[in-house]
């Protein structure tokens, strides 16, 4: 029977990991209590601690295909389109309820894409890659565990391909094969909640040709593994969480991380690898895989929810809330919000079967609403700073407003109404200024732009994947260039 951990088996899971952190220079002896990393902790503990409430259990678990026990819906396989569409709203949900990168995403997206892969892979070559991954997904389910879907590599120059680069290593390969399995070195960058994860699941990041050969190679192994460094990633304003719970951090509760993640010389055994140098189906899975994760950007719309409410809210505050100007921003972000929803409904909605049983979302679809988040996500944030005012970046510390010589003046000068405490002011505006500038903007903004895919990469697909021949076949038609549509 599956165990669909909770939210504190999550963390004590996480405590007996060995993982080689460091973080400002220096090793980080004990992760999960880190101020620092703690609340990115807090945000992948969400997923485990809605997945028992019973109005969420709908959206946040799912029915093994493998096994027919009830799993977490990030572990899950999707079955049919209900699934997908289950996966949009499940991000937004968490994304409503977390306010930032809850991490888990990169894992459930890198799983579907292998059931995939793996399974076309043995179609044409008669490995046997779909029955290892099979084995995998049903210990990955049965656990309940955090995968990172690790596919960036660091790339070097960007003109070069992977075997011409000036280091061998700045795509992920391998460097030796033994009877038991093969050795790889290399690096995965900006990976999300890489060190809240159980498990790592490489993949890789670019159609490899034949002389790449040896960095076509897709496996998992155990976050933990032997010769796997992790080196945390800086955030606008995070020492702000070593401040203890000030409501300066903005967020009290959650935050997300990313990291540079080491391969040095690192051991993975036969059974956990699922790509062996079959360098032509590199660009299928990439493919899958950016698609359903750029899908999975249904989060930013969760985020905007709170974002809007933090907006509406200080426009209360500050007795503006009435101003027409101030009415029509905030129907602004919500159309504006609404509009990103639409887009990974849809691109689940119109999700079709591939040949391994698993539903893949729409391609085109999904890259359309990946560059829409590449820019809504912008403007939202921009009418929440206009609504907010300067005092958003202007605003003293919570050291101030308490500090026994000049909190008064903070507490006079900053308060807007008589029923509307100081603190409360200041708070909000904490918050927004956490979503749009500072830890969660990493997530909010930045990773708009850039994950799962920086803009361009989506454009190169929309101009790849729309029936051009078919919009000017009819234009052609219509305007009696051609006799026939
Ligand atoms: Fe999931 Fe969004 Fe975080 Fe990516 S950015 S891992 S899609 S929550
Ligand atoms: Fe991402």
């Amino acid at each position: 029977m599956a165990k669909l951990m909770n939210a504190k088996e999550y963390e004590e899971s996480l405590r007996k990991l060995k993982l080689n952190v460091y973080m400002f220079g220096r090793k980080v002896e004990n992760v999960v209590d880190d101020p620092i990393i703690r609340p990115s902790m807090n945000a992948v503990a969400a997923t485990y601690e809605f997945a028992h409430k019973p109005e969420y259990e709908d959206i946040m678990t799912a029915k093994s295909h493998l096994t027919g026990n009830r799993i977490n819906r990030f572990t899950h396989i999707h079955q049919n389109t209900g699934d997908l569409v289950k996966k949009s709203k499940m991000g937004r949900l968490l994304g409503s309820l977390t306010a930032c990168c809850f991490q888990r995403c990169v894992g459930m997206d890198a799983l579907n894409a292998l059931s995939i892969t793996t399974h076309a892979i043995d179609a044409k070559y008669g490995t046997g890659y779909n029955k290892r991954f099979l084995e995998y997904l049903a210990y990955v389910q049965e656990n309940d565990l955090v995968c990172d879907g690790a596919m960036t590599d660091p790339k070097g120059d960007r003109s070069a391909s992977p075997k011409k680069q000036f280091d061998p290593d700045l795509f992920m390969r391998v460097v030796e094969e033994t009877r038991d399995g093969i050795v790889v070195s290399g690096a995965k960058a900006h990976q999300t909640g890489a060190v809240n994860s159980h498990e790592i699941i490489v993949m890789p990041t670019i159609t490899m040709r034949e002389e790449d050969r040896d960095y076509a190679i897709s496996f998992a192994l155990p976050s933990d593994a032997q010769g796997i460094t992790y080196i945390m990633g800086r955030q606008s304003c995070d020492t702000r969480k070593l401040e203890g719970m000030t409501f300066d951090r903005g967020n009290m509760h959650y935050g997300g991380h990313e990291a540079l993640v080491v391969f040095d010389r690192v051991f993975v055994p036969w059974e956990r690898v699922f790509m062996y140098r079959e360098y032509d189906f590199t660009t299928q899975l990439v493919e899958n895989f950016a698609a359903y994760h750029r899908q999975s950007y249904a989060c930013k719309v969760g985020v905007g929810d709170v974002l809007i409410g933090a907006a509406q809210t200080i426009a209360e505050y500050n007795g503006a809330e009435k101003a027409s100007h101030v009415k029509d921003k905030i129907i602004e972000m919500n159309q504006l919000n609404e509009t990103l929803f639409c887009g990974c409904i849809a691109c689940a909605a119109e999700g079709h079967k591939e040949p391994s049983g698993t539903y893949q979302n729409d391609l085109l679809l999904a890259n359309v609403h990946k560059q829409n988040i590449t820019r809504l996500p912008y403007e939202i944030a921009r009418l929440a700073q206009d609504i907010a005012g300067g005092l958003v970046v202007t605003c003293p510390s919570e050291a101030d407003l308490t500090s026994p010589e000049v909190g008064k003046w903070v507490d006079k000068y900053f308060k807007t109404k008589a029923d509307v405490p100081t603190e409360h002011r200041m708070r909000i505006l904490r918050l927004i200024e956490n979503i749009t500038m500072g830890t969660a903007a990493v997530g909010y903004l930045t990773e708009s732009m850039h994950g799962a895919g920086s803009p361009q990469a989506q454009r190169i697909m929309i101009a790849r994947l729309v029936n051009m021949k078919q919009k000017q076949k009819v234009a052609k038609f219509l305007c009696g260039i051609d006799k026939e549509r």
